[in-house]
């Protein structure tokens, strides 16, 4: 940036710094009034509304959080009486009011804030040469380069001590760095001066490290650094000055041209300048009627308009555009509050485009303003015809990165010049628990963090590489121009690293994420189709894994896929010929040893491979939906069987396993029903088993299945108690009769005699008025402990194993 354009952007910011003593005496003036004047808080609130974004936009962090935290606390004293109100609003707004008074008197002192857009969209003029430093101590070197480098319009500023960085970028204000590693004898100082000044300054310039080495340790200090390029001595000045223009973003072309509608004076003025500085053609306007006027000469690429402004509103405005035939196609951008969800519902449906949430920093209003328009016209110009419709249904409207169409294109394009010395790999990202981020703070919020993980990722991939959004929170990754595997997999730690790096801040606190990622590398015969889908079994793969992991896709991975799949082919076949058949467990009475009832069992006769556990099928089954049709056919069999046998023991009961999906597609319910009246039977002696991963699955859904059960007035147990996170408020959540001790503590209790446990278990289950079974009793002496601490039934192999019917009939009745 020129000095007189730094020097703008001090004026600006000490206008603001003004208008703050201005704000503060009128919030000081409206406290007074506060307590008999409602209209009162409502003014404080707007103004906390608008001073959290402008404060934000400046770079004024604490104030804008100060502000955000007094908005926050007004909204919540509107339903306090107005008392009450003023004690809760006196600290937050003494706080605010302190800060502006600091401000204020800081506005002689300080700089600009740090506004620089790295990415300057240099509109072609000769007369201006760009500024770039060079930071070596083998001035040879940096003569040389320097020279090499005025030949393209750029003046090189040399610097051989590297303690001197801060001073020298001050002094000469670049528009990108470059810098060596290693200063005589100090390895690594390059990064570590460059990383502090980043944590001092935090100005987004693009740093490109020069290096007569290559380590991996080397590259990680780079990336660690902020580094946006690494390359290797002797340069390779084509590719060092193409770098250096596709970073700057110097093109010869029109500048952009953008729109901007805002209500807030002090954030219109600033945006405005950052834009105009970064090359773009801006246009602003402070009302609706403004913009209307105003569309007709500028004829913006994009607008960005803030949804809440007096008189007409920003979807108002947007809509009125909308009717207008020759604005129709005109991408729109909201700007708005975070927390307004139906306001942002109303844009994204107007817009087919998303909004971004206010305080807007600068750097993320370049990143979302250069993504679109750059896009836009690009695509414009390279298919005439194209509408923006066209435009926006290539790329992925909320992070503007091409989809999975460009890809498959992109992969064939590429695929011919791969040779062993450039390997192509296609990787796909998925962050790890997105969707806990989307439940806990609201899908709004959660297309933020995606943008911001766009942004990241986007810093960090190599030149040349593309990444492509699939859908949700997956990425693609084409990357080209290794020299071998290894390298492709330092690259790919990177990208991870770069988002566990991203800080993000949420409501809660900061936030770490993660990613699992899966790679393909492209071979001889490779076709784009095929290497998405061996990456989506990568993926798989990954995702599986309670860690987050890289998974490389080889042929082993492909058969035990196959295998994966030759297993439901199976199944489904099984399904369909009545191969899944129920087994028996007896249950007891542990006092007199009376046979109280069974459990249902499922097992698959399979044509081949004989008769096969649960554990064989019942993952697979649950994994790809069919456990609903076992369900089905295990109700259907164990009922019949509970009707035969109840006409002479109509005591006994019949347990069934439920299985989480069972729970999200009730489909056994209506079944359920039939067969109670079908065969007549007393619904008590049903009993359905359901484990606490069932609830977890969604309890809301859960709850109303259960309900309908109890309705019914059959039983329900809990199964495998004690094995899962939250037993105990599960056992309070739900009315069940049956408490199933899971065996593992039965064994347990063999093992090592430590009876607390199992003591407690059978305690809580006593409080709770529940009939306590114990599982997988394999000993006299469980079976005696049990009876001790008062454990009404039990099953296990000591009694009884799982039978078919006619086997308990001969066993039992014979
Ligand atoms: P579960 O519900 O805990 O069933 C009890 C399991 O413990 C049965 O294994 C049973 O054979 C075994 N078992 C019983 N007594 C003993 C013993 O003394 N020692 C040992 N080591 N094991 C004993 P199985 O039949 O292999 O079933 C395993 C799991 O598969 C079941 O655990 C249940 O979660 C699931 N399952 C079985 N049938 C069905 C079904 O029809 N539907 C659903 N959704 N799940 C089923
Ligand atoms: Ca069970
Ligand atoms: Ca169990």
């Amino acid at each position: 940036m020129s000095d007189s354009n730094n020097h703008k952007m001090e004026q600006l910011l000490s206008a603001y710094r003004e208008r703050l003593m201005l704000y503060k005496t009128e919030l000081e003036a409206l406290w007074q009034t506060a307590d008999h004047d409602v209209r009162s808080v409502q003014h404080i609130m707007s103004i906390a509304h608008k001073l959290n974004g402008s404060g934000k936009a400046y770079g004024l962090v604490e104030l804008s959080q100060l502000a955000r935290e007094l908005e926050q606390a007004c909204e919540t004293a509107k339903a306090l009486s107005l008392r009450e109100l003023r004690a809760s609003l006196s600290i937050p707004i003494h706080a605010l009011l302190a800060t502006l008074e600091r401000e204020t008197i800081a506005r002689h002192s300080n700089r600009a804030p740090n506004c620089q857009p790295n990415s300057a969209l240099q509109v072609n003029d000769t007369s201006n040469t760009i500024d770039i430093l060079l930071i070596d101590d083998d001035p040879d070197f940096s003569n040389q380069l320097s020279e090499v480098l005025s030949q393209y319009g750029y003046q090189a500023h040399c610097q051989d001590d590297i303690t001197q960085l801060d001073q020298a970028i001050a002094d000469y204000d670049p528009v990108a760095l470059i810098v060596d590693m290693d200063f005589s004898g100090q390895r690594f100082a390059g990064a570590n001066h460059v990383s502090s000044w980043r944590q001092s300054s935090g100005a987004p310039l693009p740093v490109f490290f020069v290096s007569g080495y290559d380590s991996f340790e080397l590259r990680l200090a780079s990336v660690r650094a902020g580094g946006t390029h690494y390359l290797r001595k002797p340069l390779d000045i084509p590719k060092l000055v193409s770098l250096l223009n596709s970073e700057l973003n110097i093109a010869p072309s029109e500048p952009y041209r953008v729109m901007l509608v805002d209500d807030d004076n002090d954030l219109l003025k600033l945006y405005d300048e950052f834009l105009t500085n970064a090359g773009y053609n801006v246009t602003i306007a402070t009302s609706a009627q403004d913009a209307l006027r105003l569309l007709e000469q500028s004829h913006p690429e994009l607008i960005l308009i803030d949804v809440y402004m007096p008189g007409c509103n920003g979807i108002e405005l947007g809509k009125i555009i909308r009717q207008h035939e020759e604005f129709a196609t005109i991408p729109l951008l909201f700007m708005s509050a975070a927390a307004d969800t139906d306001m942002q519902l109303a844009c994204a449906r107007l817009a087919n485009d998303e909004f971004i949430n206010k305080p807007i920093e600068l750097w993320r209003l370049l990143m979302v303003v250069k993504s679109r328009v750059k896009k836009g016209r690009h695509l414009r110009s390279h298919i005439g015809t194209l509408t923006v419709a066209d435009a926006q249904a290539a790329h992925d409207s909320l992070t503007a990165l091409p989809k999975l169409a460009s890809l498959l294109r992109d992969i064939e394009k590429a695929l011919p010049s791969q040779t062993p010395e450039n390997v192509i790999a296609v990787a796909k990202i998925d962050i790890r628990d997105f969707h806990t981020i989307n439940n806990l703070h609201g899908y709004y919020f959660g297309d933020e963090v995606l943008q911001r993980l766009t942004w990241e990722l986007t810093q960090r991939i190599n030149p040349g590489d593309t990444l492509y959004r699939e859908s949700g929170d997956e990425f693609l990754l084409l990357t080209q121009a290794h020299t071998n595997q290894a390298s492709v997999e330092r690259y790919i730690s990177s990208l991870i690293k770069a988002i566990e790096d991203a800080q993000i801040v949420s409501k809660h606190g900061m936030m770490v994420l993660t990613a699992d990622v899966g790679v393909v590398f492209s071979t001889k015969n490779s076709t784009a189709g095929e290497l998405l889908d061996h990456a989506d079994m990568a993926i798989f793969k990954a995702k599986k894994s309670p860690t987050a992991e890289v998974c490389y896709f080889d042929e082993a991975l492909k058969q035990a896929q196959k295998q994966c799949f030759l297993l439901e082919n199976a199944i489904q076949k099984g399904l369909a010929n009545d191969q899944f058949i129920a087994v028996y467990q007896p249950i007891y009475q542990v006092n007199d040893n009376k046979l109280a009832g069974f459990e249902a069992l499922a097992r698959w006769q399979h044509p081949e491979r004989g008769l096969l556990g649960p554990g064989e099928f019942i993952p697979l089954m649950e994994e790809k939906g069919l456990i609903s049709r076992l369900t089905y056919q295990m109700l259907t069999q164990a009922l019949s069987q509970c009707a035969t046998w109840h006409r002479k023991h109509p005591h006994l009961f019949m347990s069934l396993n439920l299985s989480a999906r069972d729970i999200q597609k009730p489909l056994f319910l209506d079944h359920l029903t039939s067969l109670l009246s079908h065969y007549q039977l007393n619904p008590s002696r049903i009993v359905l088993e359901i484990t606490e991963s069932l609830l977890l699955f969604d309890w809301q859904q859960a709850s109303y299945l259960l309900r309908q059960l109890g309705d019914l007035g059959v039983q329900l147990a809990l199964d495998d108690f004690g094995t899962g996170y939250s037993s105990l408020s599960y056992l309070q959540r739900i009315d069940a009769a049956k408490l199933k001790i899971d065996r593992s503590f039965i064994h347990q209790w063999s093992l090592t005699g430590d009876a607390r446990l199992l003591q407690t278990m059978v305690q809580l289950g006593k409080t709770m008025n529940m009939s306590i079974i114990a599982e997988g009793v394999e000993k006299t002496e469980e079976l005696s402990f049990l009876r001790q601490l008062g454990c009404d039934q039990y099953q296990g192999f000591l009694a009884a194993k799982p039978m078919m019917a006619e086997e308990i009939e001969q066993t039992h009745w014979a």
